[in-house]
C-alpha cells in the first residue's frame, strides 16, 4: 500500500475530484538493439511469434467489438489488420533478420516494418500509400507486446478513475469515456497544451506537470486532485478525505450560486455591454455551452473532427456537423475556424512531414494552403451550413497580409463554385482572423483593413511572442499572460481593430481568466470565448465590474513594467474586487 504523498503540479483545468488513478503507459516505445547468439535465435522467434499471435486474438476481439458496435464497413479495417500481422513475407523476413544479423525480435522487427512503411509510402496510388498507416498501427500493437507494455481501452472503463500518464494526446482525451474519467494527471504539457484545453471544456479537472509521475502513482492508488491549486494526494487519510469532502461541498455550492447569472445580459453596472461566448471542439462540448449560456460560439475548434479515424470527414459529413452547431445556437453568433491541424495537434493519415519544430512549421493556415483540396472541402461545408444560423469563418496562424489576400481569394472561388452549382449560401458570412503570430499583431492596423473581425489567439500569441514552447512545463514561469510586451500587444491590436471599425474578440484561454476580465475590458474588448465552465464566473464579474474604473486599471497596467508587479496588482484587484481604489501606494506607480 502506498503512503500518503502530496504531489505540487501545474493547474490546468479546474475541479475537484477523488478517484482511483488508472496510469497509462504513453510513453513512445524505446526499441533497443541488443546482440544475442546462435541459441538463442530459436527464443526471439518464440517471442515474435507469441506477440504475433497475442495481436491476431487482440484485433479479432476488437473486430468483433466493432461489427456490433459500429458496423461491419469499419470492422472491416481490422479484418485488413489482421491479414497484414499475419504477413508470411513480414513474418519471415523479420525471422531471417532474427538469424542472420544476430539481434533481438523487436529490433529485427521494427526494422522490417520500417522497410514496409518506406515501400508503401514511395507509392504513387493514394490507396496503397495509406498502407504504410496500416502497418505503422501493426508494427506498434507487435511491439508493445514484445516489450509487454499494456494499452489501456479508455473508451470503455467499468468505474470512475483519475487518468494518469506521461502525456495525454488530444486525441486519448476525445476517445475517452467522458462519464467515468473524473480528473487528468500528466508530467508533461502546460496550461494551455490542446490536453489541458479539451479537460477544461469537458469541465474535467486536470494538473500537468507532476514530476516522474510513473514512480509515485500506481494503478489502483486513491488519488485527491484539486484542479484548482494544481495539488494531489496520493493515498489520502482520514482527515486529508474529510477536508476534500468540505472543500467539494464549498465548491458545488460556489457553481450553483452562478446559476443566477444564466439568462442575464453580460453588461456592466455603468452600462457598457459585451459578449461572453464559448470555445468548443464537438456537438458534445456544445451541449456544455448551451447548458452554461453561451451567447454563442467564440471559436469551434474543427480540427477535432479530423481525429482518432482513417480519413478525413467529408464535406457532406462536416456540413451536417456545422449545421447542427449553428440550428442549435439559435441566431446566435457561432464562429467556425479551419483547421489548426499540426503542433501538438496531430493527425496520422495525412502523413505529415516530421519537423524539428512542429509550433513553428506546417500547421493550420500553411497546411490549408499546402492541401488545397482539404481547406476547400471544409470551406465548401462551411458555407453550405451558413444558412441554417450565424455563421463566422475564421483562419488561423495568419501571419502577413500576402497570406491573409491568398486565403480570401480561394474562399471567393468556393463561393463562385457553389453559385455555378446553384447550391445556396450566405454570402454575408464574415470572414476574420485569428491575431495570434506577433507579426499579425504588429501589422494589424493593415489586416484590419481586410476582414471583419479579429480574434486574438493568446495561447500561441504569449508563446510566440516570449519564444516559450506552451508546453513546456519546465518554463511555465515565462509563459505568462502578464508579461508587460503581451499585453501591449493585446493592447494594439484591439485598438487598431476599433479604428478601422470592426468586431475584436478574444479566444485564447486568457479571456477566461477571472483577474484578466476587468483589464480586458478596459481595454475595450468586446467578445471573450472561453471554456463552457467560465462564462457565468465572467458575467458575475462584468456584472460588478464599472466600465469606466476599468479603463482607468487598463492605462495604469499598461504603464507598469515587470509582470510579478501586474499579476499581484491584478490579483489583489480581484480579491477586493474595487478597481478604482486599488491604485496601492506600493503598487501604483510614483
Ligand atoms: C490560441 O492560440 O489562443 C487559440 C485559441 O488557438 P489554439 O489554442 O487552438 O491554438
Ligand atoms: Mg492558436
Amino acid at each position: 500500500m502506498s503512503s500518503l504523498l502530496l504531489l505540487k503540479g501545474i493547474s490546468a483545468a479546474p475541479g475537484l475530484a477523488m478517484a482511483p488513478a488508472l496510469v497509462i503507459d504513453t510513453r513512445p516505445l524505446i526499441i533497443s538493439k541488443k546482440v544475442i547468439t546462435l541459441s538463442d535465435v530459436a527464443t526471439e522467434w518464440n517471442r515474435l511469434e507469441d506477440a504475433i499471435s497475442k495481436s491476431q486474438h487482440e484485433l479479432s476481439e476488437i473486430m468483433e467489438k466493432t461489427k456490433q458496435q459500429v458496423g461491419e464497413d469499419e470492422a472491416a479495417i481490422f479484418q485488413a489488420h489482421i491479414m497484414l500481422v499475419s504477413d508470411p513475407e513480414l513474418i519471415d523476413k523479420t525471422k531471417n533478420e532474427i538469424k542472420d544479423n544476430l539481434v533481438n525480435a523487436e529490433y529485427a522487427f521494427q526494422k522490417v516494418s520500417l522497410e514496409f512503411i518506406a515501400m508503401f509510402d514511395a507509392m504513387d496510388d493514394e490507396y496503397m500509400r495509406e498502407r504504410a498507416l496500416d502497418v505503422k498501427d501493426i508494427s506498434k500493437r507487435v511491439l508493445r507486446h514484445l516489450l509487454n507494455v499494456q494499452e489501456a481501452d479508455l473508451s470503455n472503463l467499468s468505474e470512475e478513475v483519475v487518468l494518469v500518464g506521461y502525456d495525454l494526446t488530444p486525441s486519448q482525451i476525445a476517445t475517452m469515456d467522458k462519464s467515468k474519467v473524473v480528473a487528468l494527471i500528466t508530467e508533461i504539457g502546460g496550461k494551455t497544451s490542446h490536453t489541458a484545453i479539451m479537460a477544461n471544456s469537458l469541465e474535467i479537472a486536470a494538473v500537468v506537470g507532476i514530476k516522474d509521475v510513473a514512480a509515485q502513482i500506481k494503478s489502483g492508488d486513491l488519488l485527491v486532485v484539486d484542479g484548482n491549486s494544481g495539488e494531489v494526494i496520493r493515498s489520502p487519510d482520514d482527515s486529508a478525505i474529510k477536508k476534500f469532502n468540505r472543500q467539494r461541498e464549498h465548491y458545488q455550492a460556489t457553481i450553483k450560486s452562478y446559476e443566477s447569472f444564466k439568462g442575464v445580459a453580460s453588461k456592466t453596472p455603468d452600462g457598457k455591454l459585451v459578449k461572453l461566448l464559448a470555445n468548443v471542439a464537438s456537438l458534445d462540448e456544445l451541449k456544455t455551452a448551451i447548458r452554461n449560456d453561451a451567447e454563442g460560439i467564440g471559436l469551434f475548434r474543427t480540427e477535432f473532427l479530423y481525429m482518432n479515424r482513417l480519413n478525413s470527414p467529408s464535406e457532406e459529413e462536416q456540413f451536417q456537423i456545422y449545421r447542427q452547431v449553428l440550428e442549435q445556437m439559435k441566431n446566435r453568433p457561432v464562429t467556425i475556424r479551419t483547421i489548426d491541424i499540426g503542433g501538438d495537434k496531430e493527425v496520422e493519415y495525412l502523413h505529415l512531414k516530421k519537423e524539428l519544430n512542429p509550433f513553428l512549421g506546417v500547421r493550420a493556415i500553411r497546411l490549408c494552403m499546402q492541401r488545397p483540396e482539404l481547406f476547400i472541402t471544409q470551406l465548401r461545408a462551411m458555407f453550405r451550413a451558413s444558412i441554417y444560423g450565424k455563421l463566422k469563418i475564421m483562419f488561423p496562424m495568419i501571419s502577413s497580409l500576402d497570406e491573409l489576400l491568398e486565403v480570401k481569394l480561394i474562399v471567393e472561388r468556393v463561393k463562385e463554385e457553389l453559385t455555378q452549382e446553384k447550391i445556396k449560401f450566405d454570402s454575408q458570412v464574415a470572414i476574420g482572423i485569428m491575431i495570434e503570430i506577433p507579426s499579425a499583431a504588429i501589422i494589424s492596423d493593415i489586416l484590419a483593413k481586410h476582414v471583419d473581425f479579429f480574434s486574438i489567439g493568446t495561447n500561441d500569441l504569449i508563446q510566440y511572442v516570449v519564444a516559450v514552447d506552451r508546453l513546456n512545463e519546465n518554463l511555465e514561469y515565462l509563459y505568462n499572460p502578464y508579461n508587460p510586451a503581451v499585453l501591449r500587444l493585446i493592447n494594439l491590436v484591439i485598438a487598431n481593430a476599433h479604428k478601422e471599425g470592426i468586431e475584436v474578440g478574444m479566444c485564447g484561454s486568457v479571456a477566461g481568466k477571472e483577474e484578466m476580465i476587468p483589464l480586458l475590458l478596459g481595454m475595450d474588448l468586446t467578445e471573450f470565448s472561453m471554456s463552457a465552465g467560465q462564462i457565468l464566473p465572467a458575467r458575475k464579474i462584468i456584472s460588478s465590474t464599472n466600465y469606466k474604473d476599468a479603463k482607468k486599471m487598463a492605462s495604469y497596467v499598461l504603464s507598469l513594467s515587470q509582470a510579478k508587479e501586474i499579476e499581484t496588482y491584478l490579483h489583489h484587484s480581484q480579491a477586493t474586487s474595487d478597481l478604482s481604489s486599488n491604485l496601492s501606494p506600493n503598487l501604483s506607480p510614483t
